[in-house]
């Protein structure tokens, strides 16, 4: 069925604030970062570290969807704060989770993308209220949601008038057990040929440990995603969340050598910040 996401031909470009990223250019994008933000300085050397490894755009929750409430929440509020100062410390756009509509205009004023995840996906008060903030909406797939289901999540976004939508595949429930998730790599040319809008792959949440995420991560390059978001954690056996399936720095960074070589077989090339702090735009790695 046609829905306004639906667009086919005119591939949705989306540019993250005034960084100059833009991502459905035929580009890839690299986000990396912890789960959660747990400490300013934790953010801050995880953010230094996968800036330099070559990412394009830094994550951490502040808000935490957690199974049991007896989970670690997030930080909240102080979380966003920290996001912004290391936003400011190695100009990487970040990208942060919203739960409860009330808190869309606070986590705009810091975070440059906002996030829906996959519980909240067919919420549709919070997507209308984080569409009405002008800021480009990461939206994932709900573990137990069609493709479809999907795209008719994103239109509630399309109707508030904001197109600036990154759609991402990040695992399914189905009745496997050997990983968290199944990584739904079909869904990928599925939504290449049903919508218009950017589409990018989560390893880390289908795999649940850390050593299957590059492995998920490079096919999502060779499908021809957009982009990848990847946890990683400076050190990831003490992470007060997802730390199984968290990748360390170094392991990170193999990894976005990793890429670039898939990258290079396909035809693509990542895009990465130009090096300079402080809302630096984003470039093309030359390929040569
Ligand atoms: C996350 O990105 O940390 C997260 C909670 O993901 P999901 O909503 O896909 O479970
Ligand atoms: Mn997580």
């Amino acid at each position: 069925m046609d829905s306004p996401a639906h667009r086919p031909g005119a591939r949705r470009r989306v540019a993250i604030g005034d960084t100059g990223a833009v991502v459905g250019d035929g580009s890839f994008l690299v986000i990396a970062g912890p789960c959660s933000v747990e400490s300013v300085d934790g953010i801050g050397r995880i953010a230094e570290s996968i800036a330099a490894s070559g990412a394009g755009m830094l994550r951490g929750g502040a808000w935490k969807p957690r199974t049991s409430p007896r989970s670690f929440q997030g930080l909240g509020a102080d979380a966003l704060a920290m996001l912004a100062a290391a936003r400011d410390q190695t100009g990487l756009p970040v990208v942060t989770e919203v739960l409860d509509p009330r808190d869309a205009e606070l986590a705009a004023e810091h975070a440059d993308v906002l996030q829906v995840g996959a519980r909240n996906m067919s919420n549709g008060a919070l997507l209308r209220e984080l569409a009405r903030t002008g800021r480009p909406i990461l939206l994932k797939r709900g573990f137990g949601s069609t493709i479809q289901e999907l795209l008719d999540a994103a239109d509630y976004i399309l109707a508030e008038g904001n197109e600036d939508i990154l759609l991402v595949e990040r695992g399914i429930r189905t009745f496997e057990p050997a990983t968290r998730f199944t990584l739904d790599i079909s869904a990928i040319p599925v939504l290449r040929e049903r919508t218009h809008l950017p589409i990018l792959v989560d390893p880390s949440h289908p795999a649940g440990v850390a050593r299957w995420v590059p492995d998920l991560a490079l096919a999502a390059a060779a499908v021809g995603a957009d982009g990848v978001m990847v946890e990683v954690h400076d050190t990831p056996q003490m992470a007060l969340s997802d730390g199984e399936q968290s990748l360390d720095l170094d392991q990170f960074r193999e990894l976005v050598v990793s890429l670039d070589r898939v990258l290079e077989a396909v035809g693509s090339r990542r895009t990465v910040l130009d090096g300079r702090p402080g809302g630096s735009p984003l470039s093309v790695v030359p390929t040569a």
